[in-house]
């Protein structure tokens, strides 16, 4: 089976191959540092991590850069409102300083990949921070210069889209997009309504540059970045799919500009969104759930990645505690089973790895993957052994950690008032149920019982607290 994935840029599933045949060249955009990483945008890299896994899975090598935003991203993805990290160093009541704004980033990325960790992301071959490469992104605009493509107004120095007869493909050719979104707020000086920023000036704080003082647009830096670490033209971008409009169009419309070499990147791979609902969910406004807040609730981080998976990718999902403890349920069900093969490795069994190769392949079919490993676990054909060298095979792309997994040694005396408990539970005798879980509580141990819903017909789950 060859690898397909669904391309933003044609609109359709393709069959994917490398420009290099010995590498896959994939950019991923990053986080804009000016807070914590929430868990909507955690899902953005939770993606590029498995797709990423699964280029190597099928046997390919694999570079994959993501820059850190830590300079010129405006409150809105087009070229209005408030810096970013200027309002980070506001909010935190330091001096506007581009040392203090150097601060602020190298504070909020450590965060950032603690979560990486936590979420078995791996990490890409590498990781820049963009106002590192404020040089390359005025070169690039010098080059767009040269070419016409810009002008200049009391504010900065803009692109001019109608110079590009085919600006705005990756948004299926619709030039009034804006219209609808209202995204762009009008700017008087403006040719174009959709013109946007490659270099704003700032004459408090900034970088020098032969245009004047100020920052790049934000668009620049994944185009110059993308560009220096990957090549004028590479095989992969991610990003989630609010990118789609404007940073990736106009990266597209930079690039190809700069470079006249078209296209800049051939397969766009863009996420849906993590929708909460209820549980407020933006950077900006610093309500926001973290994975911290998973931590804080005892609910295992890795039970959210789990949960991620079980979605295609393209899928939005709303996230709500309940489906996530479900899915946390799961999760330990699947390691308790797993603790129960035993410790001996046996052999991959080749049938169900062609079909997990299979399905992963076909645009990361994630929840086709996931229901693979319920069955297998299930079949009574595969030795212990050899379902325990098939999961962890498996894990190579799913990362859910079984490698690591150690059996927790429930103490007796914990496991007496578990059975006392369900003898209460039985006999309807509530009080003293509760009671007992108190008692289990207060000696460091939580009991969990499983809902039918999670498809078990076993006892509660205990673990330490
Ligand atoms: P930012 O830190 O805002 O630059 O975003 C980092 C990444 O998270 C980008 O790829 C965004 O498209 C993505 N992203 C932001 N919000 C969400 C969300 N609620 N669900 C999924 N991805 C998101
Ligand atoms: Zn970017």
């Amino acid at each position: 089976m060859p690898l397909k994935f669904y391309n933003t840029l044609t609109k359709q599933k393709e069959i994917f191959t490398s420009i290099n045949r010995d590498e896959v060249r994939m950019y991923t955009c990053g986080p804009t540092v000016y807070n914590y990483t929430h868990i909507g945008n955690l899902r953005a890299f939770v993606f590029a991590d498995v797709l990423s896994r699964t280029l190597k899975y099928s046997g390919l090598k694999v570079k994959q850069i993501m820059n850190i935003t830590d300079i010129g991203h405006l409150t809105s993805d087009a070229d209005s409102g408030d810096d970013k990290m200027t309002k980070g160093l506001l909010r935190e009541g330091k001096t506007l300083t581009l040392k203090n704004m150097r601060e602020l980033a190298e504070f909020y990325t450590e965060s950032f990949k603690k979560d990486l960790k936590t979420l078995n992301i791996k990490d890409p071959s590498g990781m820049y921070f963009a106002s590192d490469y404020v040089k390359e992104d005025i070169e690039l605009i010098k080059k767009l210069e040269d070419k016409k493509y810009t002008y200049k107004t009391s504010d900065g120095i803009y692109f001019d889209i109608s110079k590009m007869p085919d600006y705005g493909v990756l948004w299926g050719g619709m030039r009034n997009w804006n219209k609808e979104g209202a995204r762009i707020v009008e700017n008087s000086e403006k040719k174009n309504p959709e013109d946007f920023a490659l270099w704003k000036f700032n004459n408090k704080i900034g970088f020098e540059s032969p245009f004047g003082k100020g920052f790049p647009g934000w668009h620049i830096e994944c185009s110059a970045m993308g560009i220096k670490f990957l090549g004028e033209q590479f095989d992969i971008h991610t990003g989630g799919i609010d990118l789609v409009p404007t940073h990736h169009t106009n990266e597209i419309a930079q690039s190809e500009c700069a470079t006249g070499k078209k296209p800049f990147v051939r397969f766009w791979i863009h996420n849906e969104f993590v929708d909460t609902g209820g549980e407020k969910m933006a950077k900006s406004s610093g309500n926001f759930l973290k994975i911290e807040s998973l931590i804080e609730r005892k609910i295992n981080p890795i039970a959210y990645r789990f949960w991620l998976l079980m979605a295609n990718y393209h899928t939005k999902v709303s996230f709500n505690w309940d489906v996530l403890e479900g899915s946390e349920i799961a999760l330990k069900r699947l390691y308790k089973l797993y603790i129960e093969l035993g410790k001996k490795v046996g052999k991959i069994d080749i049938n169900y790895q062609k079909k997990f190769k299979e399905y992963l392949e076909d645009d990361l079919d994630t929840p086709r993957a996931l229901s693979l490993l319920w069955d297998l676990i299930k079949d009574e054909t595969v030795s212990p052994a050899d379902k325990k060298a098939t999961i962890l095979d498996f894990d190579k792309v799913l990362g859910l950690g079984f490698e690591n997994l150690k059996e927790e040694i429930i103490p007796e005396n914990i496991l007496k008032l578990v059975g006392e408990r369900e003898l209460a539970r039985k006999n309807k005798d509530f009080k003293k149920s509760d009671e007992l879980r108190d008692k289990i509580n207060s000696l460091g141990y939580e009991i969990k019982d499983l809902s039918a819903q999670a498809g078990s017909s076993d006892g509660p789950q205990i673990s330490k607290i």
